[in-house]
């Protein structure tokens, strides 16, 4: 069995499993994180399974890096956070959960303290309501 199989952004990517989606493109593929460690924490993935940054290929780390400001642009004008967070994991011992390559970007306010990951699930009609609004800007 392919090591995709088993990957639950893989299974995303094919429509096995659902997400909110904000942005989509030949190779990428953008969704609220169901954990957020913020409202608006929005996950940018490469459709090809690769597990981290050591073995993207370069044109997947391209789309993908492009893809990460233009969604960072958007949760600037939906939601005017103070300051935005944009992070990526390579290995278990770095705090990796998800062995396929993705960057987080994770609205930040003044003053309050956030980790790397959120805790709790968040509740679906929250994030489709910021996943709405990211979209709208996206595409103003
Ligand atoms: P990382 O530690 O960088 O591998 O983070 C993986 C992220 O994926 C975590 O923030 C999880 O909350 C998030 N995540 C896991 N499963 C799903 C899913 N089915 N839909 C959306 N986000 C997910
Ligand atoms: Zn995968």
């Amino acid at each position: 069995m392919s090591e995709s199989a088993n990957c639950i952004f893989c299974k995303i990517v094919r429509g096995e499993i659902p997400s909110i989606k904000i942005h989509e493109d030949a190779q990428t593929l953008s969704f609220m994180d169901v954990r957020p460690a913020s409202p608006g924490h929005t996950l940018v993935i490469s459709k090809a399974h690769t597990p981290n940054l050591l073995e993207i290929a370069e044109a997947d780390l391209l789309a993908v890096t492009v893809v990460v400001q233009r969604v960072a642009q958007a949760i600037q004008k939906a939601l005017a956070p103070d300051g935005m967070r944009v992070s990526q994991f390579n290995g278990a011992a770095a705090g990796q959960t998800v062995f396929h390559y993705h960057v987080h970007i994770i609205p930040t306010q003044e003053g309050q303290r956030i980790g790397a990951h959120g805790r709790d699930q968040a509740d679906a009609q929250q994030l489709e309501s910021l996943a709405a609004q990211i979209r709208a800007a996206l595409g103003s």
